[in-house]
């Protein structure tokens, strides 16, 4: 079942926030949702969750208009939420109500959610009791408690130590796994690029890249590049085999080259000259560096 956003808009007074923006998220997928601070995520965000209302456009789940009766909505908010007051287990027993779980149903979960996530012995303490990263536990387990269709996850891993940051991606895994289609907001790129199926970048309201990670990558990544590290200095073995020296650094030689068999004339030239070829492999750019190089050109 595909979440699908169609032309959205929407203006803040005279201010368009989005300009008409479109994509779709399959079921079992990971989307990630990308951009500077203040290109639209949360405006976008918060029109699928119906907390605010778009100008125009139209927002579907399985075809149909989305809305919060019809269908199920996990939302872990950039602003977490909860009830300082109130004892763990009544805030989620809450929740899983919210969202149409009986008491019983919500307990279960819960005991089982807690316990995966290493804070059972919290069951009947009041939220306020707990460590930052034990509260955004609480909040992403009351998000995904009713096993939603769709979750949207704001910077979910924000504040989190490694191993729990490891633990919450396995618990967004196991989501997908079951079939959940899963929105993903992070300026953790790192994150974004482990995680997500495809990507949808954001700037001023505009989407300026729609793809999967890998066709991403592929796309920004230099063609017909290589890197070799070497044992000793190979520049003279480069000329006349229409190879072009672009960089060297300790002996890794950044290569352009014309066709793969000029390479491997050179690699039979090295060989001869017992020159040891240390590692290969084709430059590959980040992520992170995709994002600098799209949108740090353009104010924020
Ligand atoms: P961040 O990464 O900082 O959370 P974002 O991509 O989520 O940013 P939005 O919060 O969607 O960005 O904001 C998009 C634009 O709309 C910004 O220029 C913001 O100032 C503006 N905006 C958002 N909410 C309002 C509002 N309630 N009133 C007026 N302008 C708003």
């Amino acid at each position: 079942m595909k979440l699908e956003v169609q032309n959205l808009v929407k203006s803040y007074g005279n201010f368009q926030a989005l300009n008409g923006i479109t994509f779709s998220v399959e079921r079992g997928q990971i989307l990630g949702l990308l951009g500077r601070n203040g290109a639209g995520k949360t405006t976008t965000i918060k029109s699928i969750m119906g907390i605010i209302e778009p100008d125009s456009g139209d927002i579907l789940f399985d075809k149909k208009p989305l809305t919060r009766d019809s269908v199920s909505i996990g939302y872990l908010p950039e602003e977490r939420g909860l009830y300082m007051n109130t004892r763990v287990k009544d805030q989620l027993v809450y929740f899983g109500m919210l969202n149409g779980l009986s008491k019983a149903e919500a307990l279960q979960e819960i005991k089982q959610l807690l316990e995966q996530f290493e804070i059972l012995q919290y069951l009947n303490k009041k939220v306020k009791t707990l460590s930052k990263g034990n509260k955004q536990k609480i909040q992403l387990i009351s998000a995904i408690l009713h096993r939603p269709q769709i979750a949207i996850l704001d910077e979910p891993f924000s504040g989190l130590d490694p191993v729990n940051i490891e633990l919450f991606k396995n618990t967004v895994l196991d989501l997908k796994k079951n079939g959940t289609t899963i929105l993903f907001s992070s300026h953790r790129m790192e994150d974004v690029e482990e995680m997500c199926d495809r990507i949808v970048m954001l700037n001023k309201g505009n989407i300026v890249e729609n793809d999967t990670v890998s066709g991403l990558i592929e796309k920004y990544s230099k063609k017909n590049t290589i890197l070799l590290q070497v044992n000793q200095d190979i520049t003279p073995f480069l000329h006349n085999k229409n190879l072009k020296l672009q960089s060297e650094h300790n002996l890794i030689f950044e290569i352009q080259y014309e066709k793969k068999e000029d390479l491997t004339v050179l690699y039979q030239e090295l060989l001869q000259q017992n020159i040891q070829l240390i590692k290969v492999e084709e430059p590959k750019c980040s992520l992170q560096s995709i994002f600098i190089k799209e949108l740090s050109d353009h104010e924020s």
